[in-house]
């Protein structure tokens, strides 16, 4: 049985403050969520609980998943579904918006609460609202995998469930993702005011924006333009630092359109994305990207691309022509800058040098030769640097004399490295375990038949990927056959 529509709100203790839901019409459209025959749980994150200030048992309560699937009101919540335009595949798309996410507000703590899959919206346009099972377990557990990994994301509090029949390629279910961030604003925001020459919004939004999550960029003694210039460049600093983390862990996001850009520098909408099996540098993970726009290789020119949209969009508040370029031009030089220093971090080695670059890029050019596993490969180097047998990384080549040559050129180089140091940077740097393809799937088809140790298993990995979980072993192996065959496309 369904609650009625009107049930009274709950109050779960959070404090709200709905500091976007105060911007006003303009922006969002207030709305309920479309409550789900019969919820139940799938999976919590008791680390997006504590940042709540949540207990993680009592989310798992009947209770709990009526009040995160959206079928209780929560007592102060603002619920509403926000308005964004934007670029898709490097074409305009014009307006989308949360077509079936709905923001339920912003708590005290500072982190916005959505629920992602919980009914219609104005901006639908022909979607049905809802989320798939397969698609919010993807979310929910690379979420929370991307952060323990120290990369910028939103976060995902819980997934829930329900039979209600959702119809994509075949009929699936419905699930709801309970996601958390700072702010979900994305480039397309921004891009929505500015096609429409809204100038008020757009400044409003930027306003909004500079005052509660950059505050740095406000410059009192200089005209107002120079402080959007500032965002700009920050905007772009952390886009450029993202993008060297997803390049360094081997992470393929699959869906870079400008609305799937966070104004945070985020990851953000997780749909088709993968981490690398073998190291295949244009490897497309979107089976939907059939010009390979998202390829790996790609990412970071595309996030540059995704910029100067963002930049466009802001002309009316920048005005200046020169001074947007300048801002635009940090990420051509904090990419590099950050790459390479995650990618130090990933050798093991502690002193920055000028000539790293030679090493960093030799190290990708035999990993891709092979296509050798990146994650593997990267877990064995370290456990060798950390006095291990070198045999388990060369047996990972055909190509004995490449890797020989190559481990001259590295060990000369780490060698002037205190060694134990080093090895410890590597093993904190170089994770054992990620979300591959093949493991989300076998959870999933455990999900579907409502056994839910696979994901909670999964979680549990992935909260702490550096750590070894002894017993655990087989999912930091090679992917099976069959993980080399699996599609997926943005239906979601
Ligand atoms: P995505 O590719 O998931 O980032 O979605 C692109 C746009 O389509 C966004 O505006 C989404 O809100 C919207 N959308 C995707 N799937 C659905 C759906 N099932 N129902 C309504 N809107 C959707
Ligand atoms: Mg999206």
């Amino acid at each position: 049985m369904l609650p009625p529509p009107t049930a009274e709100p709950v109050d779960i203790g959070l404090p709200w403050s709905n500091r976007f839901a105060a911007l006003g019409p303009d922006f969002s459209t207030a709305l309920q969520p479309t409550p789900l025959p019969a919820p139940y749980w799938v999976g919590t994150s008791p680390a997006s609980a504590r940042l709540l200030g949540l207990g993680a048992e009592w989310l798992t309560s009947p209770e709990g998943a009526a009040l995160f699937t959206g079928n209780t009101p929560i007592q102060g919540s603002q619920p509403l579904a926000s308005v964004y335009s934007g670029h898709q595949f490097g074409v305009w798309a014009g307006q989308l918006g949360d077509g079936r996410a709905i923001l339920l507000g912003e708590t005290t703590t500072g982190l916005e609460v959505q629920l992602k899959g919980a009914g219609r919206t104005p901006y639908s346009r022909m979607g049905d609202g809802r989320a798939v099972l397969r698609s919010s377990i993807r979310e929910f557990l690379c979420s929370e995998a991307m952060a323990a990994l120290g990369i910028p994301t939103t976060r995902a509090l819980c997934v829930t469930g329900s039979d209600a029949p959702v119809r994509r390629e075949t009929i699936e279910t419905a699930a709801v993702v309970t996601r958390l961030a700072p702010s979900f604003i994305r480039f397309g925001h921004f891009e929505h005011f500015s096609a429409r020459g809204q100038h008020g919004p757009l400044r409003q939004l930027a306003d909004h924006v500079i005052d509660h999550y950059y505050p740095d960029c406000r410059l009192a003694d200089k005209p107002a333009s120079h402080s959007y210039a500032a965002l700009l460049r920050q905007v772009s600093q952390r886009t450029a630092e993202l993008l060297a983390r997803w390049q360094a862990v081997g992470f393929c996001h699959g869906v870079m359109n400008t609305d799937n850009m966070s104004i945070l520098g985020l990851t953000i909408d997780y749909g088709p994305f993968q981490f690398l099996d073998g190291f295949d540098p244009g490897h497309i993970c979107n089976h939907s990207d059939e010009q390979g726009r998202y390829a790996f290789n790609r990412q970071p020119q595309v996030a540059y691309w995704n910029l100067f949209c963002l930049g466009q969009a802001l002309m009316p508040l920048i005005e200046d022509e020169d001074l947007a370029l300048a801002a635009l031009e940090t990420f051509k030089t904090a990419f590099p800058a950050a790459f390479d220093a995650r990618m130090r971090d990933k050798l093991g080695l502690l002193q920055p040098r000028e000539d790293d670059r030679g090493l960093i890029e030799a190290t990708l050019k035999l990993l891709a030769a092979e296509r050798t596993d990146y994650t593997i490969f990267w877990r064995r180097l370290g456990h060798y640097v950390a006095g291990g047998p070198v045999e388990p990384v060369r047996d990972l080549f055909v190509d004995r004399r490449a890797f020989d040559d190559w481990l001259l050129f590295f060990s000369e180089r780490n060698t002037v490295e205190n060694r134990a140091q080093s090895a410890d940077l590597m093993l904190k740097t170089n994770p054992k375990y990620v979300l591959r393809n093949h493991l989300g799937e076998t959870a999933i088809a455990q999900a579907r038949q409502k056994d839910f140790s696979g994901v909670q298993t999964l979680q549990r990995l992935l909260e702490s990927p550096y750590a070894e979980h002894p017993g655990f072993d087989d999912f930091a192996g090679f992917p099976p056959d069959w993980a080399a065959h699996i599609a997926i496309s943005c239906s979601s």
